[in-house]
């Protein structure tokens, strides 16, 4: 199946540099981009699969590497991206790094230098679930560092992700935008399930109750933070079917793009007799 659509998918979620992104306007559910379940779901299983090739190629030419960055409140589904994306790929050539609360060694560090350190080698695909972007999103919400410090990191994460562009590493970043409604159903689903309970953290409560807050900082980041060598994307999460399509498609598309090739023996394949 080919992915031509996939470029019409991506201008459509993409924050263009410089454009304000107003999450209000970005409808959560996103039902014109696939209406039929069935047609997303097989969609899907192909991408996953292209994908896995892809992550071979990329693996063996071992030149570049691809960073996807998650965000996106709990219950978004940043988990169930990684599980449904990446499902076909062997685990070798993909690392899933979560950044959860800074631990005492991180936080002697400038907050970027975690980042840094979770960054895919060449060849291989990096997954971050949640992100240095935590530093001005619940930092900056539950007031974690000084403003005035928050305030100067938009352009310092910039500059980071410059940086990495220009060393061989793809940049993709996708939101998650999921609706208050749904992630009510979500934590209560977590409450109902024995399977889910683990997941549920009753701090999570503290930040459903400050909504709007995060809703203001992620459009400050996504505004801020939009830029040619590292665009957001939002993509509408309230339909997992649904969310884990179009990040296929357009993780397939972005890494046929960049064409990754296997590398030219230095011998002739032909001229060697294995006795
Ligand atoms: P989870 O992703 O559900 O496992 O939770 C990870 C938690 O770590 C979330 O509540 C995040 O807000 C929190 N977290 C991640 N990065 C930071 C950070 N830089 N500072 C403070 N909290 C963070
Ligand atoms: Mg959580």
């Amino acid at each position: 199946m080919a992915n031509d659509e996939w470029t019409h998918f991506d201008a459509a979620l993409r924050v263009a540099p410089g454009e304000k992104a107003r999450l209000s306007t970005r409808d959560p559910l996103g039902e014109a981009f696939a209406p039929d379940r069935a047609a997303a779901e097989a969609r899907l299983l192909k991408d996953a699969e292209a994908i896995d090739l892809l992550q071979d190629r990329l693996f063996a030419e071992g030149r570049r590497s691809v960073l996807i960055v998650l965000q996106g409140i709990d219950t978004s589904g940043k988990d169930g991206t990684v599980r449904g994306v990446f499902k076909a790929c062997g685990p070798l050539g993909v690392r899933v790094t979560p950044f959860g609360r800074p631990t005492e060694t991180e936080l002697a560090q400038d907050y970027l230098w975690r980042a840094h350190a979770a960054c895919p080698p060449k060849g291989m695909i990096g997954i971050w679930n949640r992100s240095h972007y935590e530093d001005v999103l619940v930092v900056k919400v539950r007031g974690l560092a000084p403003a005035e410090a928050v305030a100067l990191r938009y352009d310092q994460i910039n500059a980071f992700e410059k940086h990495l562009a220009e060393n061989g590493v793809t940049i993709l970043k996708f939101m998650l935008h999921i609706s208050k409604d749904e992630q009510k159903r979500r934590l209560q689903d977590r409450l109902d399930d024995p399977a889910k309970l683990w997941k549920f953290n009753p701090g999570d409560l503290e930040d459903r109750k400050s909504w709007s807050q995060f809703e203001a900082a992620y459009e400050e980041a996504l505004t801020r933070c939009s830029t040619p060598h590292a665009p957001w994307r939002v993509v509408p999460a309230d339909k997992k079917w649904r969310r884990n399509m179009l990040i296929a498609s357009i993780v397939r598309g972005v890494l046929e793009a960049m064409a990754p090739q296997y590398p030219k023996p230095s011998f002739d394949p032909r001229a060697i007799t294995i006795t």
